[in-house]
């Protein structure tokens, strides 16, 4: 049975008054491990729990993870988050959800089980249908109704190959009995034992079958791709009712009352409410996403245009750049290398040498993403000398994080037709005080960090929060706020031209593409 909130005195919608020991909790299902937080009510993280989940790679370039792991693995660090802080489910409030995107799960309406495992969103195997789709002369149509790149990226390819491949699944979709769903609908349903089915809708602006500007899951791309609309959950806003978690998982049954992709999530964490605000996350990869308000900007620089915010009854619209290699660059030259013992000792590092001694490290180690997209590029250092050393390559690896997000963050300004004010930023790099005063210098503008290292599963406290009450409105989220260190932009504009030539002359060097 499910309780309302109000029936639990959590929440007193009437009076709007919050007991103090309510808390939120959020859930971040990541690509490599999940987490669960809780927040109180002046947005601290007061207890996480986490755990890593396993990637299987079952033949070159396909990505694999196992539903049910995600699942059971997301279910206890619930519990231990719970355990560790003695916060038990009496006083979470609301609970909020973000995920990895694009992940696709396909499975059986009557039994539950997934029919396939999940299909990552790093795999490629549907290349060979994106090459036919793009043949068939569908890029239009799909960029025009979706935002995004015909790319084996998105969902809407894996789901069709799932149809495809698995032996019986094409019949069984057809006659209803199958259901496709991104991390955050698969999750929805089992933690509400199978009650709500359903997603919002940034995770299904990421699926390629859903029209970002009608909002719905559009016809002619799922006929395009062979998907019947039966197989498709319902598409809410992140701030919306997902129904309560069942009595199976938590003994108290919160709302789940916020979904949202982990960047998308990560960008709601950052207040980036306004047109113009801007987040990157330096982690792994760098994440980019610009607000760009009512309006779906079409890039002409390799972007995508996708939901930037799907909350209190309105959509803002955002461009999107990833950069593949960022932080993993530093794990090279610690692991691959051996130069640096730990990634945080890079900063120092870096600061001890006077200038960049004109030395560039391309870190295209997987081709180049946005702005160049040249799948075949590969990294080049360039400029060495007998006196490059050690500090010599760990300046470059550190400057090229930040060179990386310029080239993005410029093409955004240029397809939005916006200067930017400043850089919001998150992620275990962005701690790194060599990078983002450098990062501030190449840009001109301020460099802000955001006290919380990483604002995925903030964004989702906040989602789920604004839906009962949890936090009044933006404006309150907003004055919470609690930012880290400010990086005002210094160093001389010649210094910066002649750093920014350097960079570009080692990426043309790099490319394959002939211009
Ligand atoms: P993700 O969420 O993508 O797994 P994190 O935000 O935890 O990533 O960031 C991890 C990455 O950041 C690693 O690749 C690591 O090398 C890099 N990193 C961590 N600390 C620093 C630092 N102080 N300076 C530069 N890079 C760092």
């Amino acid at each position: 049975m499910a309780y309302s909130l109000t029936d639990l005195g959590f929440v007193d919608h009437v009076n709007n008054t919050i007991p103090g020991s309510s808390y939120i909790m959020a859930l971040d299902s990541g690509t490599t491990s999940v987490r669960a937080i809780i927040v109180d009510e002046y947005d601290c993280i007061v207890a996480q729990a986490s755990k890593p989940i396993h990637t299987m790679y079952p033949q070159p370039g396909w990505v694999e993870q196992d539903p049910t792991e995600i699942l059971a693995s997301q279910i206890a660090v619930m519990a231990e988050v719970q355990f560790k802080s003695g916060i038990h489910s009496d006083r979470i409030a609301a609970l909020g959800l973000s995920n990895q995107r694009e992940t696709c799960v396909v499975w059986d309406r009557d039994s539950g089980q997934p029919i396939y495992n999940a299909i990552g969103w790093q795999c490629r195997r549907t290349a060979p249908i994106v090459d036919e789709l793009i043949a068939a002369g569908y890029e239009d149509v799909i960029r025009q109704k979706t935002g995004l790149k015909l790319d084996p990226y998105f969902s809407g390819t894996k789901i069709k190959w799932i149809l495809d491949n698995v032996s019986g699944a094409r019949e069984a979709a057809e006659a209803g009995e199958l259901m496709f769903g991104t991390i955050d609908t698969w999750l929805i349903y089992n933690l509400t034992n199978g009650l709500v089915y359903a997603t919002d809708m940034t995770n299904a602006s990421r699926t390629m079958l859903y029209n970002i500007h009608t909002l719905e899951w559009d016809d002619e791309l799922l006929d395009i791709l062979g998907i019947p609309r039966s197989m498709l959950p319902e598409v809410k806003w992140s701030s919306d009712d997902y129904g309560h978690v069942s009595s199976e998982v938590m003994t108290h049954t919160p709302p789940i009352t916020g979904v949202a992709g982990d960047q998308q999530a990560s960008f709601f964490g950052h207040c980036c409410f306004n047109k113009g605000d801007t987040k990157n996350t330096y982690g792994t990869g760098c994440f980019l996403l610009m607000n760009t308000g009512d309006e779906v900007v079409h890039s002409n620089n390799g972007l995508i245009s996708t939901i930037g915010i799907a909350e209190g009854g309105k959509v803002s619209y955002s461009l999107e750049g990833s950069i593949f290699h960022a932080g993993s660059v530093i794990q090279w030259l610690r692991d691959k290398l051996g130069i640096i013992k730990h990634a945080a000792d890079t900063a120092a590092i870096a600061q001890s040498v006077e200038g960049n001694d004109d030395c560039y490290l391309v870190p295209a180690f997987s081709g180049l993403g946005a702005p160049w997209w040249d799948p075949m590029a590969r990294g080049l250092i360039t400029g060495l000398t007998a006196a490059s050393d050690r500090a010599t390559l760990v300046r470059a690896a550190c400057e090229s994080m930040a060179y990386q997000s310029y080239d993005v963050l410029r093409s955004m300004e240029a397809d939005a037709g916006m200067k930017l004010a400043e850089l919001s930023v998150d992620g275990a790099a962005s701690r790194n005080d060599f990078i983002m005063q450098f990062q501030a210098n190449l840009l001109g503008i301020p460099v802000v960090q955001t006290e919380a290292v990483e604002t995925t599963a903030l964004g989702a406290a906040y989602l789920a929060g604004l839906a009962v009450g949890y936090w009044e409105d933006r404006d309150e989220l907003q004055a919470d706020h609690a930012l880290g260190k400010r990086f005002m932009p210094a160093g001389e504009e010649r210094e910066i031209a002649h750093c920014l030539s350097g960079w570009h002359d080692a990426v043309a060097r790099t490319r394959t593409v002939i211009q």
